[in-house]
């Protein structure tokens, strides 16, 4: 399989939730198609409690927890599925969502990494009341520099460890791979990650994570032959140039994906 071998970011903290998925698909075989944003609704310092506490049954899980200090934590290889997306039938998601689902499954879950991002895009309450979100994102509170550096460059090991993704041609199609919640279930939660969340972010987030892509983690760390061309000049054409090669490659994934019921 074309895949970065781990599904583990090797350098940030990992608490792996004691149970996840339920999606129906087997161990280590989900093939992310795309990423989905959420914020939290809490903080870091609950999502590590959730995470260590877990209980067993359909509780929430997802893939990474990013702190607003830019502090990253692993909870679910990225070839497993969490249950971060639900699935309410009844929901009309958005057009995008539709497509993609006819395309890669029903369940979102199943082909997605869920990505929390800390803090509150709506006023928060406790049971008996009482105010919350310290922290509440909005115009005068916009998402901290070091929290969208940390997700560009968990992003960006996402993209770089799947190499289908890495052989989408079309920039377009490209962005259309990062996807909110509210996308997904715009019925229950419009504010996940809500309108601070807007397209100058969202932009920017995605111009990181697809502007520098790393090469090919599969094969060998070194060509056994020189390339005997110097590298195109533009950033474009070396993702291009990067995959072209991996079509084999792409080609024995896409048959294992038809064999997974993708
Ligand atoms: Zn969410």
């Amino acid at each position: 399989m074309a895949r970065d071998p781990s599904g583990w970011m090797s350098d940030v903290e990992r608490i792996p939730f004691r149970e996840f998925g339920h999606s129906g698909v087997a161990e280590d075989q989900m093939y992310p198609r795309a990423i989905v944003h959420h914020v939290m609704s809490g903080r870091m310092g609950g999502a590590r409690g959730m995470a260590l506490t877990n209980p067993v049954g359909q509780a929430p899980s997802w893939h990474f927890s990013i702190g607003r200090d830019g502090a990253i934590v692993q909870h679910i290889s990225i070839w497993d599925t969490g249950w971060h997306c639900g699935i309410d039938q009844s929901v009309i998601p958005d057009q995008l969502v539709q497509r993609f689902r006819a395309e890669f499954g029903r369940d979102v879950n199943s082909w997605t990494v869920g990505i929390e991002h800390e803090g509150f895009s709506i006023p928060a309450y406790s049971t008996d009341g009482k105010r919350i979100d310290d922290y509440l994102y909005g115009d005068d509170h916009p998402y901290p520099e070091a929290m969208i550096q940390a997700s560009i460059r968990v992003q960006r090991w996402v993209w770089n460890s799947c190499q289908w993704l890495l052989d989408i041609p079309a920039p377009n199609d490209r962005f259309d791979r990062f996807l909110t919640h509210a996308m997904i279930n715009p019925r229950d939660r419009p504010n996940d990650p809500g309108a601070v969340w807007d397209n100058a972010v969202w932009a920017r987030v995605v111009n990181g994570v697809l502007a520098q892509p790393a090469p090919a983690r599969v094969g060998p760390e070194t060509p056994a032959v020189p390339p005997v061309e110097p590298p195109p000049p533009q950033r474009e054409l070396d993702v291009v140039g990067a995959v072209s090669d991996l079509r084999a490659a792409m080609d024995s994934t896409a048959a294992a994906l038809v064999k997974l019921g993708a």
